[in-house]
């Protein structure tokens, strides 16, 4: 066998042109080889970067100096992490392992240029293997460990809340028995898509595996979690096609709330997914708090809500009004409307315990509508009788009075009602005027404007700055009943009920008592010279019919019987 002798040279000429990687060579810092390979990884044309290998450094732009440095510095065979820069400008991350080498009498470094771009995406893909579910693109276990970590952690630090809801689909195992595990898995990526789309950025969905999914919401309330957990019920029955099929499949849903369901990520999901366990014995479909009195108060308030909804439709709502007294000559000058519910199986309702919910579930607004129109209605029926002058009271709800278009809203109501404006009062509490009062002031001088009256109920129960009540149009101040309720017994009530009487009249504001009972709190009253007032001792708020016999046998309220 014969054997073959290369030139060394030519050897190292064909390897390098032939090589699939990178190699460039280092003197002194500068560069002075480029293999074929790096030449085009750069950009740069066969032999364009080589050609004047003499004079220049092969590597000026593509390279810059102090990385060459750093390279040099490395422990040999160590890897580093460049940006090179391409012919035309671009970055091109590339990995760089350099080794010292002799080159006769020359000390050289020979480097090897790895190309990045695909480790990076591989690095990526690797990443999203750990960390997301492969089926539904959802974070799985590991991730969400995560998440619920640093939501845990911030909650701790700012005192706040988190919420982690424990998914479960019903029944889902018979989607993949009858139709195959690949419809079954279609099925899981649409509702894992839905319920994306209802989280916020801050939220975390992630996957368990099977039906399960995970919710971690941080700085959400239980009751912010309750409009979602019905959110995502209502979502998950929506109907999936897939293959041919009209999917439909239900979700039971299991929520416990940091803190007082758990510290940490192993209670909240332990509890999370008892309370999922009870959603199921419920007959499905269903949510469940871990905390049990959470139940009964969301079940209580759902109730009442799905309640108020069928009443609104059905003209459950009726109104009562009570007369606002004119103290000195004893006349109905207005009347307050005050709403009540005609339940069909529980009898009257009073709004003190509808209102509120009413006002968290946004009803209030369409309830709100309704007494505006019907009282404004009532009032310019009572006029065209001749009963008037009669003012008409109503009360209106911050979450009412902060609502798009509620003075288009008025000025539409008493347009169709045919109620001149000077004849409508709106009752405002502190609560609504002190919410963000520059926006208020604008609202409230546009209805003074309009000639509507403005008044402050339950005045003195809230905070409101005096230099606040100079500023905004109102008319009238209505001392909260409790001040009026002791005054003949309590010092300080009396002197709270003659400071706003004697404040109001400074500021021009009529004065109203509320919750006049006696005829002791009436004489009182009148010493202070407080204006007007209202409450049982005049009349308990009566139906609309038996207001008009009442305001037929006018005057007659002197106070003195
Ligand atoms: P409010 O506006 O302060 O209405 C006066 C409340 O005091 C009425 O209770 C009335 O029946 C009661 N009252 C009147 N005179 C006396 C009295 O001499 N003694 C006692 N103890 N109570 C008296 P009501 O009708 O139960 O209404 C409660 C609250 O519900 C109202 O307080 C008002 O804030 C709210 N409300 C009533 N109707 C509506 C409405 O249509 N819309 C809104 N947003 N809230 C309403
Ligand atoms: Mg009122
Ligand atoms: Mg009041």
């Amino acid at each position: 066998m014969s054997t073959i002798v290369v030139p060394a040279s030519d050897l190292f000429k064909a390897g390098m042109a032939a090589a699939q990687v990178g190699v460039f060579v280092l003197h002194d810092g500068r560069c002075c080889y480029v293999n074929p390979f790096l030449e085009t990884l750069l950009g740069y044309g066969a032999g364009e970067l080589r050609r004047d290998a003499d004079e220049a450094d092969l590597l000026a732009t593509a390279l810059p100096v102090p990385a060459r440095y750093e390279l040099l510095a490395a422990e040999p065979g160590t890897e580093s992490e460049v940006v090179l820069q391409t012919r035309n400008g671009d970055a091109l991350p590339a990995v760089l392992l350099a080794v010292p080498a002799r080159c006769g009498e020359l000390a050289v470094t020979v480097v090897t240029v790895l190309d990045a771009r695909s480790r990076n995406l591989a690095e990526q893909r690797i990443r999203e293997l750990i960390d997301f579910d492969t089926l539904t693109g959802l974070p799985n276990r590991r991730l969400l460990k995560d998440r619920m970590q640093q939501a845990l952690a911030a909650a701790a630090r700012d005192e706040g809340s988190a919420v982690l809801m424990f998914v479960d689909l019903d029944h889902f195992k018979r989607v993949n028995d009858s139709l195959g595990h690949s419809v079954g898995d279609e099925l899981l990526c649409a509702v894992a898509q839905r319920y994306q789309g209802a989280m916020r950025q801050v939220d975390t969905l992630a996957r368990l595996g099977g039906d399960e999914f995970i919710l971690v919401l941080p700085g959400m309330t239980a009751m912010a979690g309750l409009e979602l957990a019905r959110r995502l019920l209502s979502m998950a029955a929506q109907p999936v096609f897939v293959a041919g099929h009209a999917l439909t499949v239900t979700a039971s849903i299991g929520i416990s709330v940091y803190p007082q369901d758990g510290s940490d990520m192993e209670s909240l999901l332990k509890n999370a997914d008892t309370a999922m366990y009870r959603a199921k014995e419920l007959g499905r479909n269903a949510f469940q708090y871990y905390a049990s009195e959470m139940n009964k108060a969301t079940l209580e308030r759902l109730l009442m809500e799905s309640n108020l909804r069928r009443a609104l439709l059905e003209r459950q709502f009726t109104l009562h009004y009570q007369p606002l007294v004119e103290l000195a000559s004893g006349r109905i000058i207005g009347v307050e409307a005050l709403i009540r519910w005609q339940h069909p199986e529980l009898g009257i309702i009073m709004p003190d315990s509808f209102i509120p919910v009413a006002e968290d579930t946004g009803l209030i607004n369409p309830i709100g509508d309704w007494v505006l129109c019907a009282a404004c209605r009532q009032a310019q029926r009572w006029i065209d009788a001749g009963l008037g002058p009669l003012r008409m009271a109503v009360n209106v709800s911050p979450v009412q009075f902060r609502q798009a278009g509620f003075i288009h809203l008025v000025a539409g109501v008493l347009a169709t009602s045919g109620l001149a404006a000077p004849w409508l009062e709106l009752e405002l509490t502190e609560r609504t005027l002190m919410h963000d009062a520059e926006v208020t002031l604008g609202s409230l001088s546009a209805l003074s404007r309009m000639g509507v009256h403005l008044s402050l109920d339950d005045f003195g129960t809230g905070y409101s700055s005096l230099a606040y009540l100079k500023r905004f149009p109102v008319d009238k101040l209505k001392i909260d009943r409790s001040f009026v309720h002791d005054l003949a017994h309590a010092a300080d009530d009396l002197a709270i009920a003659s400071t706003i009487v004697s404040m109001g009249s400074s500021l021009r504001l009529t004065v109203l008592a509320e919750g006049i009972e006696t005829r002791e709190q009436l004489a009182l009253l009148r010493h202070m010279a407080c204006e007007q007032g209202q409450g049982y001792y005049f009349s308990r708020p009566l139906t609309a019919d038996k207001m008009t016999e009442m305001l037929k046998q006018q005057p007659f309220l002197t106070g003195e019987t």
